[in-house]
């Protein structure tokens, strides 16, 4: 089946919404607002003209979506890649919106894009490429309109240079506008390991709810890039048992089910060998067999669409953490529920990122500089509270976690448009 994200986005929305509904007095207000979410509230789009090392000259389609502003500034990232098109950015940016809402970050939601697979560029064609989408977007972003941050592709690098642009045409410095910059130029220490580290706070909050024990709990991952990789490290500081990994060259299970991998060995193998296949104490295994393993929880940590209503009934997992974005399909995720897995839904366990991108733009503002243990202390609390928001709403409402976790954010969005009369 082919998924249409933007479409998903907005039938999740609708979803939500007929379990609000009862909730709000004046209807036809909630009806309006719900109609508001929809579509977001501007789309930019333009074709940059990038001047080439060879002398010519190229176009690249891009975008910024902006789908709501009631609870704060903008908030998105920015990605590169051949497969961006307009709905795919106008369903993020939504997805944004209740990511943020559900840690209760003082931000909307925002995404953007560009048509380009950025490994055909040089190196100084992606900095003028960087350049000239700072330049397009300049007149609708801002520390209080709209903060982007990196995505699939871009980096910290690229943030940079988008800075520069940015603040060479206002005319002053203004850090805050971007986050996920370098150290150097007001990044926030801890933000590598944010998205994982969050993920694991999550991962502990359900241990507890399934009455897992660290020590005896399995972890299989798919993924060991920055989110893979972090979570995995985490998770085993933890105690967890991480028996399981996979890149996109293939996976490893441990031999011994009751002992978990080194994964900075397994790391530091893949280095040397460039694959993490033949690892001591392992047998290699393809990316389908690692989401069929019979583990305590699996973590999809790479791509979108990865567990669909094709190989659902191959899931043997007792539970699953979404770190990457849109791992689940939407027809999975109803037959997961229906099968009595657990689902933790993307806007709820990878949100540790956009929250340290908060803490990067809070220090910014005041000219701070966190260490990464008060980072940490500050991720701890947001991620546990919004775990706990899902859950009470999960068993007092009866509803999956993705339903649970789209009722409160999409609620706390509706009741902010309400408070300011819009
Ligand atoms: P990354 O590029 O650092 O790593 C991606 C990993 O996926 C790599 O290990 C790669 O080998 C692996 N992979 C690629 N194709 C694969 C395949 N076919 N099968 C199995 N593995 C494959 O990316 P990342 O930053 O770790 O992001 C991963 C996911 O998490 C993405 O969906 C991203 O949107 C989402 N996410 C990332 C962050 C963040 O802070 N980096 C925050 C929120 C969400």
């Amino acid at each position: 089946m082919v998924h249409n994200p933007y479409h998903n986005a907005v039938k999740q929305l609708e979803e939500a919404a007929v379990l609000l509904e009862p909730m709000y007095e004046d209807k036809k207000k909630f009806h309006a607002i719900v109609e508001q979410l929809k579509t977001p509230n501007a789309v930019h789009e333009a074709q940059l003209v990038v001047k080439m090392d060879d002398g010519s000259t190229q176009k690249f389609q891009a975008y910024r979506s902006q789908h709501d502003d009631v609870r704060g500034p903008y908030k998105g990232g920015i990605r590169y890649h051949h497969d961006v098109n307009l709905d795919e950015v106008k369903a993020l940016s939504l997805w944004m919106t209740w990511k943020c809402a559900t840690t209760g970050i003082p931000y909307g939601g925002a995404k953007g894009g560009i048509i380009v697979d950025p490994s055909k560029l040089t190196h100084n064609e992606l900095e003028r490429l960087s350049r000239a989408y700072a330049k397009f977007v300049a007149p609708y972003i801002g520390t209080w309109r709209d903060v982007p941050a990196p995505d699939v592709n871009t980096n910290g690098q690229i943030m940079a240079w988008m800075l520069d642009e940015y603040e060479s045409i206002i005319g002053k410095h203004e850090p805050a506008v971007f986050t996920g910059k370098p150290l150097e130029l007001g990044g926030s220490l801890g933000r590598e390991e944010a998205t994982g580290q969050g993920g694991v706070y999550v991962l502990e909050q359900l241990a507890k709810k399934l009455k897992m024990v660290p020590s005896k709990t399995s972890i299989a991952i798919q993924g060991l890039g920055n989110v893979g990789y972090w979570f995995a490290v985490c998770a085993a500081d933890m105690g967890f048992l991480v028996v399981a990994l996979s890149d996109s060259r293939g996976g490893i299970v441990s031999n011994d089910m009751k002992k978990g991998l080194d994964v900075k060995k397994v790391l530091a193998y893949k280095k040397e060998k460039g694959s993490i296949q033949g690892f001591s104490g392992t047998r290699d295994i393809t990316n389908d067999e690692l989401l069929s393993l019979p583990v305590d929880i699996l973590v999809p940590a790479a791509l979108e669409n990865v567990i669909t209503d094709e190989n659902v009934k191959n899931i043997r997992a007792k539970a699953i953490i979404e770190m990457a974005n849109g791992p689940v399909t939407p027809e999975a995720d109803g037959m997961l529920w229906e099968r009595g897995i657990f689902s933790v839904p993307d806007v709820l366990s990878n949100a540790g990122g956009v929250t340290v991108s908060y803490f990067e733009w809070v220090q910014n503002l005041h000219g701070y500089s966190w260490s990464k243990e008060e980072v940490f202390k500050k991720l701890k609390p947001l991620m546990v509270d919004a775990f706990n928001h899902m859950w009470s709403l999960h068993t007092t409402r009866k509803v999956h976690l993705r339903m649970a976790t789209y009722i409160g954010a999409v609620k706390r969005v509706v009741d902010a448009h309400i408070l300011r009369g819009r």
